[in-house]
């Protein structure tokens, strides 16, 4: 397929794909973003609304980037983002909720720097770009490419702290790319549910996460709960808890106060299996939200969209329960 003639968008955020070591400085920094590898034929722009490592990225800057997209989503085949890996599935599934656009929008980063002889930063974007452009990606809804590997906002999260192949997921990859030489070839194994649009004209709500171990006893959950307008929680397993959490759970949603149990285990999803004190059944009956196979952190930003837009207990607790995202 010709590319000739397409129109790509590249919008570079920061992350080691673009750092380079800080000769003044301990250690990497973003400084230069990287130039897209040939793409004969296609007029290529690029935007940079911040120049981050990705653990400096909020929910305000995925806003940001969400408003960019769609200003430049009408003149643009495909957009690709460039972001530090850290949190970058927490943007790419903030893009996902909120952003309403056909445009096939593909998110990617790199593992290594561009000093180290094995930068994966050109190769990535480069699959990135054949993807953003290819017509089979229009309506997915944004994708991350890492490694050839094409996952879907929802489910991709990054599972490596320093190997190349960073990204995966349960259920795992929704596509492939892979080049032979100018030829790029795509295959999509999958197409990612449709799902509703939440896009707030602001984001008005604090949402904090707690994070289970053997033997809390709700260290931390008072605090949390005084300050933020809903919580989530990395529970255990299917989302249980420790006895002395379920009277501050019930306490939390008696008050309207949302709480979203998820869980620290790397997939699956959360049921109300268990009847003893803290067991998911007594947390759901107390009023506790099921995030259903979502991690904690996704969870926290669909929660915090949906508190923004004013959703109440109970339309929250729907969007969770009927999977709307
Ligand atoms: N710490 C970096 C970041 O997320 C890691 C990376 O980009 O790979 O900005």
């Amino acid at each position: 397929m010709t590319l000739a003639g397409r129109r790509l968008a590249v919008i570079h955020t920061g992350g080691t794909i673009a750092s380079r070591p800080d000769p003044g400085g301990p250690g990497l920094t973003p400084q230069q973003a990287p130039a897209v590898p040939g793409l004969p034929g296609v007029t290529v722009t690029a935007h940079q609304p911040f120049r981050l490592p990705s653990p400096h990225v909020t929910p305000e800057h995925m806003l940001r980037l969400a408003r960019l997209i769609e200003r430049l989503a009408p003149d643009a085949d495909g957009i690709v983002v460039t972001h530090g890996t850290d949190t970058l599935e927490e943007t790419a599934f903030f893009l996902h909720l909120a952003l309403a656009t056909d445009t096939p929008v593909l998110l990617t980063g790199s593992m290594r720097h561009a000093e180290e002889v094995s930068w994966d930063g050109p190769g990535n974007l480069l699959d990135a770009a054949h993807v953003a452009l290819h017509p089979d990606s229009r309506g997915r809804g944004p994708l991350v490419v890492f490694g050839g590997d094409l996952f879907d906002a929802r489910t991709v999260t990054k599972v490596h702290t320093s190997a190349v192949d960073a990204f995966g997921g349960y259920p795992g990859p929704i596509g492939r790319i892979d080049r032979t030489g100018e030829t790029a070839h795509l295959r999509f194994f999958a197409r990612p549910e449709a799902r509703p649009v939440y896009a707030p004209a602001r984001l008005g709500a604090r949402v904090e996460i707690l994070y289970a171990y053997a033997g809390w006893q709700g260290e931390g959950y008072e605090g949390a709960a005084a300050r933020a307008d809903g919580l989530v929680i990395a529970a255990l397993g299917t989302g249980n808890l420790p006895a002395e959490l379920l009277p501050l759970v019930a306490a939390s949603a008696g008050a309207g106060q949302p709480v979203v149990i998820a869980t620290r285990t790397h997939a699956g999803p959360i049921l109300p299996v268990y009847g003893y004190p803290g067991g998911g059944a007594t947390l759901v009956a107390a009023g506790a939200i099921p995030a259903s196979f979502l991690n904690a952190h996704k969870a926290r930003l669909l929660l915090l969209l949906l508190l923004s837009l004013g959703h109440g207990l109970e339309e929250i607790r729907g969007v969770f329960g009927a999977g709307e995202f």
